[in-house]
């Protein structure tokens, strides 16, 4: 069993295990199996035991656990934090979906977290991990210390905002205001 050079392949479908082969472009490894993340031909160099896909169309990019996503903060409920997401990080292609992921109050960031909205506002642009996909639920993490809020839009007069020296507190670049969010260290100043 297994497939073939030159094989048809679609997004999904398995091509091998981690054992057989290293996944190279158009692959990836979903905990050992090696599937095809695009539609095209399977590539399988024995000298380097690596099995690639190419791809015959410029085809969109699909999300799968474990991307590292940007988006914006749409609504903010008791439990949950809405993301429309925008791109995956490193990857140019667009999505395949206009996808819409959500943050738990969990997912936010590793200390406590009493209510959503210290962490997040609506319109706020956020790099989030892909932690967990059910049909067509998206669950996002911002725990990691690369993910969280890039830039914040103030409350009051929708500008945006910088870090202070407090942690995890922005300062709005017109009015003044101060407001709390899950930073990123990747945040955008100015
Ligand atoms: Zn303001």
């Amino acid at each position: 069993m297994g497939v073939e050079e030159e094989q048809i392949v679609m997004p999904g479908d398995k091509l091998g295990i981690v054992e057989q082969y290293v996944p190279g472009n158009g692959t990836y490894d979903d905990d050992g199996e090696i599937k095809s993340s695009v539609l095209g031909n399977v590539k399988i160099n024995q000298k380097n035991k690596v099995i690639s896909v190419d791809s015959k169309l410029e085809s969109p990019a699909l999300l799968k656990k474990g991307d590292i996503v940007y988006g914006q903060i749409t609504d903010i409920k008791s439990q949950r934090a809405n993301v429309n997401i925008d791109c995956i990080k490193d990857n140019p292609r667009p999505l395949a979906l206009p996808y819409m992921g959500a943050i738990h109050i969990s997912q936010a960031k590793k200390d406590y977290l009493e209510k959503l909205s210290d962490a997040f506002r609506i319109g706020d642009i956020v790099q989030a991990k892909v932690v967990k996909i059910t049909g067509d639920n998206i669950d996002l993490s911002t725990v990691d210390k690369e993910c969280g809020v890039l830039k914040a839009m103030c409350t009051r007069c929708r500008d945006y905002m910088h870090t202070t020296k407090k942690k995890d507190e922005v300062k709005c670049n017109a009015c003044n205001r101060k407001e709390r969010r899950k930073i990123s260290i990747n945040y955008v100043n100015g």
